[in-house]
């Protein structure tokens, strides 16, 4: 399970969209969520759009892995497709927020991998939310004080990239998935392998 988190203008939706074009392996996890689908947004790919009842229905019926209330939208992964993806060794990318990052760890810590994107400075940051200049300082204010919000979690991730570069950033993430990939743990075939090796 690999949790992406970054506050809004970090570059981590161009990451994630690169790592699952180029990597066979992964998949997305696709998140129920009560806000209002965005231009260009397709239900049931870049999220579930449900409404407030259908989501607490979802809560109470205990069908979400985590769920956090986030800037006044409620967002939940749902358990079904992840256990069974999780059986046949499929990978599973996440984007998902500190909160959501805290749950799925302490319920599955030895299949997670934290990864936390930071933008380059608070310049270009301010930059990638002023949108196209359409904004009002007040609505651009808000977006980065919540981007600030979510920047102090930085210290709950295992891993922390600096996005100057997006081709850079993009490698070092997948460097990250692969050298976890790696893990002993993780490669479950490899006592009938070794036990071949050293057969005498
Ligand atoms: P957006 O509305 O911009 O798509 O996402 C807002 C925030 O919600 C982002 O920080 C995103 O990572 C987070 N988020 C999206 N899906 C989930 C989810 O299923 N669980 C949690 N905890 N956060 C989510």
């Amino acid at each position: 399970m690999l949790i992406l988190s970054s506050p809004s203008g970090a570059g981590k939706t161009t990451i994630a969209r690169r790592l699952l074009e180029l990597d066979p392996d992964i998949a997305m996890s696709v998140s129920a969520t009560t806000r209002p689908m965005r231009p260009g947004e397709v239900d049931g790919k870049d999220y579930h759009f449900v409404d407030r009842p259908t989501f607490d229905a979802m809560v109470e019926a205990n069908e979400f892995y985590e769920w956090a209330e986030v800037f006044g939208n409620c967002y939940g992964t749902p358990k079904a497709h992840i256990r069974a993806k999780l059986k046949q060794g499929q990978d599973t990318l996440f984007d998902i927020d500190w909160q959501g990052t805290q749950q799925l760890y302490q319920k599955a810590e030895a299949d997670v991998v934290r990864v936390f994107i930071l933008p380059p400075s608070i310049e270009e940051l301010r930059r990638r939310l002023t949108g196209r200049g359409t904004d009002s300082e007040d609505v651009i204010s808000a977006r980065m004080a919540r981007a600030q919000a979510e920047i102090s979690h930085w210290d709950g991730y295992d891993y922390v990239v600096v996005n100057h570069d997006v081709d850079d950033c993009y490698t070092q993430i997948a460097q990250i998935l692969a050298a976890e990939r790696l893990k002993r743990a993780r490669q479950t075939g490899l006592i009938g392998f070794v036990r071949e090796l050293t057969r005498a």
